[in-house]
């Protein structure tokens, strides 16, 4: 960005670049420009704020979009319509779950590889240069404005969304129940995943415990438990940064990505969780905050 210029208001002349004394905190940065401009779509989306229940439907992998401002990110058109750019079916699922609930869902709005906001910032796959074996070139050697600008542009409008979801639940008196809707690919190099739905989860069974119970009771599908990945070894994504430090009742879903990459998929889905789910969000256990720390 070019520095030589001064601001067109200015009228203080060399003072303008002096900074003042220093106070009791240093001075920030300089401002960020922009990422997103009138022809992108909103950071974040969220659904039914004025729900009345206490669960919160969360989609960190909802939208493939890239802003205008990045271009392609050097992928072609085909890249970026696979699950490397977001997850196939998850935000269609969240929809009609949300609906189903009458629930608040927080979907957002820009591809994970422009910035992913389940992960932590200093995991290096934040803004993966290579996903899943391809190389992402619009992502190679970003200077730290270039990061920033999706941080503040995606990242934490999204994570704002969140907090603020969650801290209405709260003011209405309950405690929130986070679900985490995402999906998965049916092979993983090479490797064929059996699984038709995964319930990822820490160390709080509230929700996860009876749904696995009740998806293994309808019959029809093989039930992953913490598989293909697991909650245990997570760090920093949205769950662990908005549920389960609070003592929230959470879990994270993975559907596999074949299952829900039509329209009557997804219904089917939606009526299979709504069915497993719905009755495990009158359990009493999930009406209080508690904490279930890692070993
Ligand atoms: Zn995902």
């Amino acid at each position: 960005m070019a520095s030589s210029s001064p601001p067109p208001d200015s009228g203080h002349g060399p003072a303008a670049h002096e900074r003042p004394s220093p106070g009791p905190t240093p001075p920030r940065a300089a401002p960020v420009p922009p990422l997103l401009g009138p022809d992108d779509p909103p950071a974040v989306t969220v659904l039914n704020p004025e729900a009345r229940g206490p669960l919160l439907l969360v989609c960190d992998h909802a939208s493939r979009a890239v802003p205008k401002a990045l271009g392609d990110l050097g992928l072609p058109e085909e890249q970026l319509c696979r699950h490397i750019a977001y997850d196939i079916g998850a935000a269609e699922l969240t929809r009609r779950l949300a609906a189903h609930f009458a629930a608040t869902a927080v979907l957002s709005g820009f591809s994970r590889l422009v910035v992913d906001p389940n992960r932590d910032l200093d995991d290096p796959t934040a803004i993966p240069v290579v996903s899943d074996d391809t190389v992402i070139p619009g992502n190679r050697a970003l200077d730290a404005e270039a990061q920033a600008r999706r941080i503040e542009a995606i990242f934490r409008p999204y994570h704002a969304a969140v907090a603020d979801a969650v801290a209405a639940v709260r003011d209405r008196g309950q405690v929130p129940v986070m679900v985490s809707v995402h999906s998965f690919t049916p092979a993983m190099r090479g490797v064929a995943r059996p699984w038709h739905i995964g319930v990822l989860w820490d160390h709080d069974p509230r929700v996860a415990v009876p749904l696995l119970d009740a998806l293994r009771a309808d019959g029809r599908w093989c039930v992953g438990d913490n598989e293909p990945y697991s909650g245990r070894d997570t760090t920093g994504g949205t769950v662990e940064t908005h549920a389960t430090p609070a003592g929230y009742p959470n879990v994270l879903l993975e559907v596999r990505q074949d299952l829900i990459a039509t329209p009557d998929g997804v219904a089917l889905w939606a009526g299979v969780l709504a069915d497993t789910l719905g009755p495990i969000l009158s359990l009493p256990s999930l009406t209080a905050a508690r904490h279930y720390p890692r070993d």
